[in-house]
């Protein structure tokens, strides 16, 4: 189980003075054993933020992540070897993932030699069943990456991952890069995996369609903070956040990208925002409640949704049941 309760892990990059835009603010969310939970939101929302938080890449200033009952130190060298070892990170861009100079069994043999004592031939054996789990042919252990298609190399990227043997997988975007078919396969390849596995997937999309068919729960996020958790059959079923609404409104057909919207003039990079991030664009907002203070967080469903409005209040009309 992954618990994270986050305070603005943006600090490092007002250090290095680059815009704050992707501070993340009370972001708070667990994942269990097993399940997938998909961040949603457009760029700049802070989707990369959590993940590099969880990753232990950008250090948030407040808060903690919770990995199987143990706080999860904010960096990853100061991790201990089993945190480390539990948690992979797969990246959008396989290509830059791996030394183009090294063959995949070079790149794959020091994380099996990390974690496991192997002998060379147990390395060598151990390495040839990681490519045949995502459907790679063992020959291509002596390819170097720029051998192999995009699909391919990011099913060695995945191979190399489950080298580790994790418990959780975060996942930035990592179908974005390939085309339309070889996503699907990708996809169907890391859901057998995490059946057999029993692994956890936290993964960072930009696809409604794909949420659907391979989330079992998502986090909605809006210019930093956590607008709605929820099943992805409560995406069909309400009550809806009103600005989950205007994502969905806005994908309406199926593998249509997550509308793009540009930022309101509510959060200036480096003031803090009073009241609801979404105030700008929302059709319901409250005047005097919405601009001033922040939304409670409501239980609804299986999840929570952060809103000055009721729950029962914010259930799709029938027609709204696109995603049905
Ligand atoms: Fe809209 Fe107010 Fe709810 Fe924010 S809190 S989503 S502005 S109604
Ligand atoms: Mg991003």
């Amino acid at each position: 189980e992954l618990a994270i309760r986050y305070q603005q892990p943006g600090w490092l990059d007002r250090l290095r003075s680059r815009p704050v835009q992707n501070t993340v603010n009370d972001i708070n969310f667990s994942l269990h054993q097993g399940q997938t939970l998909a961040l949603i939101g457009e760029s700049g929302s802070g989707k990369s933020t959590i993940l590099k938080a969880l990753a232990g890449i950008i250090p948030p200033s407040t808060g903690a992540g919770y990995f199987e009952g143990e706080v999860l130190s904010t960096q990853m060298n100061t991790r201990s070897p089993e945190q480390q070892r539990s948690m992979q990170l797969i990246f959008q861009h396989a290509d830059a993932a791996f030394n183009p100079r090294l063959t995949l069994y070079q790149s794959l043999a020091p994380v099996l030699r990390r974690w496991f004592r192997l002998s060379k031939s147990e390395c060598r054996e151990k390495a040839a069943q990681l490519l045949q789990e995502v459907k790679l042919n063992p020959d291509y252990l002596d390819r170097l990456p720029g051998q192999l298609s995009g699909g391919e190399l990011q099913r060695a990227a995945i191979a190399r991952a489950l080298a580790a043997q994790p418990r959780l997988l975060l996942c930035d975007e990592v179908t974005s890069a390939l085309d339309v078919s070889v996503q699907a396969s990708i996809l169907r390849l890391l859901s057998r995996l995490q059946k057999d596995r029993d692994i956890g997937i936290l993964f960072i999309a930009h696809d409604l369609a794909l949420v659907r068919s391979f989330a079992d729960r998502v986090a909605v996020l809006y210019k930093g903070r956590l607008m709605q958790l929820c099943t992805v059959h409560q995406l069909t079923s309400g009550p809806l956040h009103p600005y989950t609404r205007l994502l969905l409104d806005a994908a309406l057909s199926p593998g249509a990208p997550l509308p793009i919207i540009e930022q309101g003039a509510g959060s200036q990079p480096g003031i803090p925002l009073q009241g609801c991030a979404f105030q700008d664009r929302c059709p319901h907002a409250i005047p005097g409640v919405c601009n001033t203070e922040s939304p409670p967080e409501q239980c609804s469903g299986d999840g929570s949704l952060r809103c000055h409005l009721p729950p029962a209040s914010l259930v799709p009309a029938r027609e709204n049941r696109r995603m049905a």
